[in-house]
Order: structure tokens, then sequence, then C-alpha cells
């Protein structure tokens, strides 16, 4: 989905680094290096440096993690485990003892240590909850959380924000290998859930990984595509989640329909292989090969699935990726337009859940770039024709926005970890991170030195109060009257912050344009030209083929 983002880290149950996290590890390194057993948090650094390298178990709780005494070697992947560890520890910690934590950051040197601190300063705006939950609405609001740690830690985090409904990753977005579900996580998840009031079954949302393509035409591939998809079914039913929200993949260099048609069979085996989850396919916004930018995609995969398991297939409108794709979401009567058109192209009893977010790109762009509520192309009007919108009441609305924000800290050079800090928050939720597979514009912030050389990006923290202000905005926006001066003020307040942006974009969508038609043009001048030739050519060779045979 977009480019950069947001706070979650999604290893949940597996402590081995993404690829992208995997940076971050780097960072962590230099902690082991020193590792002192005696404050809590220099227990935890101890922590890290002993976890066996080899070690794939999951180690949600902190206390699963016994300290061992012999230290091993320092390997990036264990680092990351290590770090993710402590990072679990200290949230308790830091519910306990905020002042202890300020002693430790003199220790914290390094790039690594770098990592940390971000850490600890997310973990303290972690303690108290951001915002009260509204109870009794009819609209379920909430955000794509870090579910780092353990999926339980996803609830948490919704409440923090004072959500009512959570997307998270079951397992790592970006790898293939992870650990089984913990039986005490399950419990935490299912017993979290409880306690704090959430329908795991109606207003939880998982993000499938970005890795999978089920329409993949290779067959091995595919195998470990389906496997990869249908354990995190399997992982929904046991949470006793049961909704599931993934990406309909790309055709890559085969034809549309055949691709679907593998997308299917694919997802007609994992119906008949499971009983209570709803595999739900998300709108994408139609860039190169990747299926869902059109409505009439997600009718000819459900045409091809038996009757029998319609019941158990959903779609998920992405706002930004629609309308991305081209449909009109602004307008009130665009909007009725285009569920009227999901209506009669899929049906309505399809649709399942929402993805919101605002997009820094213009209509139609086929770029996935999410912005926040109201600031971008979208506009505050769209998220008010949504959130008074009766067919959405009840289902998941999921916010996928940015919430980086730049940290002021002089005290190291910001290229060395900007990456790391960037990579942890990639780990996680929005859609941000998805652009680095279906935006190729967009590439992960790790890819973006290849071009022109950029100036260091400044050090970015997730900040979690993103979403509890964009959940409080949504929320109000129920039962207001658009006309009134109160939405007019806050569209306009909105419209005006992201100015600059919208600009900057829709300048981009301009040039790009221009250069497409300009390519285009020039090929069918040399189509043309050597359709000529061409002519030219065989007519010459025939007159020398007479000439030969004479
Ligand atoms: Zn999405
Ligand atoms: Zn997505």
């Amino acid at each position: 989905m977009s480019t950069h983002k947001s706070a979650s880290s999604a290893v949940p149950d597996s402590p081995l680094p993404s690829p992208k996290t995997s940076k971050c590890n780097a960072s962590a390194g230099d902690i082991d290096a020193a590792p002192q057993p005696n404050s809590p948090s220099r227990r935890s650094k101890r922590l890290k440096s002993d976890i066996p390298e080899a070690s794939n178990q999951p180690q949600a709780n902190g206390d699963a993690v016994e300290p061992k005494s012999e230290r091993p070697q320092t390997s990036r992947t264990r680092v990351k485990k290590e770090v993710e560890e402590e990072s679990e520890f200290l949230i308790s910690i830091k519910a306990k003892k905020n002042g202890a934590v300020k002693q430790e950051e003199p220790e914290v040197v390094t790039a690594k240590a770098t990592k940390k601190r971000k850490t600890k300063e997310e973990r303290e705006t972690e303690v108290m909850p951001l915002r009260p939950r509204t109870q009794g609405l009819r609209m379920f609001v909430g955000a794509h959380v870090s579910a780092a740690k353990g999926v339980f830690n996803a609830v948490n985090n919704t409440t923090h924000i004072g959500g009512n409904a959570f997307a998270l990753f079951l397992k790592s977005q970006r790898k293939w290998d992870n650990p089984p579900l913990q039986d005490d996580h399950r419990d935490q998840f299912r017993q979290s859930c409880s306690e704090q009031k959430y329908n795991a079954a109606k207003h939880v949302l998982p993000h499938g990984s970005y890795l999978v393509n089920l329409a993949q035409e290779d067959k091995a591939k595919a195998k470990q595509a389906y496997n990869s998809f249908l354990d995190d079914l399997q992982r929904c039913e046991a949470l006793g989640i049961n909704l599931y929200n993934f990406h309909p993949g790309s055709a890559g260099q085969t034809t549309l329909p055949s691709a679907l048609t593998r997308l299917a069979k694919a997802l007609t085996n994992a119906l008949a292989a499971t009983s209570t989850v709803t595999p739900v396919l998300e709108t994408m916004c139609g860039q190169g090969t990747t299926i869902g930018g059109s409505l009439t995609e997600f009718r000819d995969i459900i045409a091809q699935i038996p009757k029998e398991h319609h019941s158990r297939v959903g779609i998920c409108i992405d706002t930004c990726h629609s309308h991305a794709a081209g449909y009109d979401l602004v307008t009130p009567a665009g909007f009725k337009a285009f569920l009227k058109e999901f209506d009669e192209v899929i049906g309505l009893q399809f649709l399942r859940a929402l993805h919101l977010n605002d997009s820094k790109t213009p209509r139609g762009s086929h770029r996935d770039l999410h912005a926040n509520i109201g600031t971008g192309f979208l506009g505050l009007r769209a998220f008010h024709n949504i959130m008074n919108e009766p067919t959405f009441e009840d289902m998941p609305m999921i916010l996928e926005t940015p919430i980086d924000r730049p940290v002021s800290d002089t005290s190291k050079p910001p290229t060395t970890d900007t990456s790391s800090a960037t990579a942890a928050h990639e780990a996680c939720a929005s859609e941000d991170s998805e652009s680095d597979l279906s935006d190729p514009e967009q590439p992960p912030k790790k890819k973006q030195t290849k071009g022109k050389p950029k100036k260091p990006t400044a050090r970015v923290i997730a900040d979690p109060s993103v979403w509890a202000n964009e959940i409080s905005l949504l929320e109000s926006l129920i039962g207001m009257d658009p006309e009134s001066p109160e939405f007019r003020s806050l569209e306009a307040k909105l419209a005006d912050e992201g100015k600059e942006m919208r600009e900057k974009h829709q300048e981009q969508h301009d040039r790009k344009v221009e250069t497409e038609e300009k390519k285009k043009k020039k090929a069918l001048e040399k189509g043309q030209k050597s359709l000529v030739d061409m002519m030219k050519g065989s007519s010459a060779a025939k007159g020398k083929k007479k000439t030969a045979d004479s």
C-alpha cells in the first residue's frame, strides 16, 4: 500500500525480524555489547543478548524469556528478537516506573541505542489511553495497530487510541517462515478482547501478508502462498476472528482471466479447509497487473467460487485504493453511484469491511499513497459520506493513515538510523508500508537511495495520537450536518493542512500523464514508421528475390 509507516510492527508471534525490521536490529545490536543485569531495562538488555540465535520460538511474553547465563554471538536476527522482547518488558516497566527510564538514556549512544530510545518514547506515550472509547456507536472505527510481541498487544494498543475495531498482522507480513501461534498468546488475545469488550468475530480485521499472491502462476510459489494464507485463516479461527483481509494479488506476466481463476481456486480450497472465517478481498488501486482495481474483477472471482461458500467471501473497500483506481467517493452523488455499482456488480451482501484512508494522489492516479483523513484528494466530505452510510454500520472501519512524525534529536547524525526507525514502523500497519509491494513508484525508504542521492530523511517516530484524533474526528461526523459551519470549518482546516502535499502530488501526476502521453505518441510514430519500413523492406526483398531468381 503506501509508503512508510506505521507504528506497529507486526511481528507478533514471531520475534524474528522481517527484512525491513532487521535494520533496527542492527541498531539494537550495540545494546548487547554492554549488557547490564541490574535495572529492569538493563535486565531486558541482557535478555536480548541471551536469546539463543537459533531459537525460532516465539517469545511473546517478557516473562517467558528467562535470562540465561551464556551470551551467544550477535546476529541481527537475534538482536531484533531481543529488541522486541525488550520493548515488551518496557511496557510494564514504564507503566510502573517512568523515572527509571530516563536514567538509562545516557547508556544509549549508538545507532542501535537510538532505536531503543525511540521505543521508550513510544512506550511512554502508550501508558495512558490517549482518548476514551466511545460506546454505543453504530460505526466501529479503529486502526491497524501493532501486534509486536504477541497478537494480544493489538487489543491494548486499540484501547490506547480509543478504537472500537482494529486490524493487525497475525504474523510477520514480510517473511515466509513464522513460528506457530502460541497457545498462551491465543488465550491472552481472547481474554483481552473479552475484558476490553471487543467483538473479535465482528470488529477485528487482520491484514494478510504482503508476500502472498494467491494468483501466482508458479506452482511452488503458489503452494507457498497458499500455505501461508491458510495458516493465517487458521490463526483467525483459533482467535475467534471471523474476518480476514488480504490483497487479491497480481497477474504478473499472465493474463488477468487466468490469474482470477487461479485466485478463485485457491480461495475455494481455503474455504473448504476452514469453517468460520471469511476471507475478505481488499479493493486495490489498479496499478500495473495488480488485481482488484475494478469491481468487475471481484465479480469474476466470486463467480468462480462455488455458491455454498459465498456466505464466507467478503470485500473490503479501501477508500484510498478505490479512489486511486478511479471511483468517485468524494461527492455524495458519486459515492451513491459507487455503492450502487458495487451492489449491481458484486452485491452489497459481500461488503464486510472498510479501510479508511485519504489519498495523497488524485483520483485515477493508480497510486497507493495514504494520507491523513481530510487532508488528501478525498477530503473530509468523502468521510462524511462514509460515516453516515447505513450500509457500513457494524463493520470494522480501519485507519491505515500515516502516523510517523519527525523526532527532534540532534545527538546523532540522522542518516545512520533513519532507515531503521522507519523500518521499524514499516513493519506495521499502514498501507504506506503496503506500497512497498504495490507501488513501485513509492519504494520503501530503504530503497529510496536509488536514483538521485537523497538527503538524509528526518528520523521519525510512530505517533498513535494521530489515530486517536482521527477516530474522534470520524466519529464526530456521524449525524453531523455537512452544510453546518462546524463541518465546513473542519473540512477547510484539514484541506488547508494538506494543500501543499496535494499540490505536489498533483504536479507529479500531471507530469507523469504528460510523459506517458509523449511516450505513447512516440511509440505510435515509431510503430507507423516501422510499419512503413517493413512494407518497404518486404517489397525490396521481393524485388531482390525476383532478381536472384531470375
Ligand atoms: Zn488497505
Ligand atoms: Zn491492504
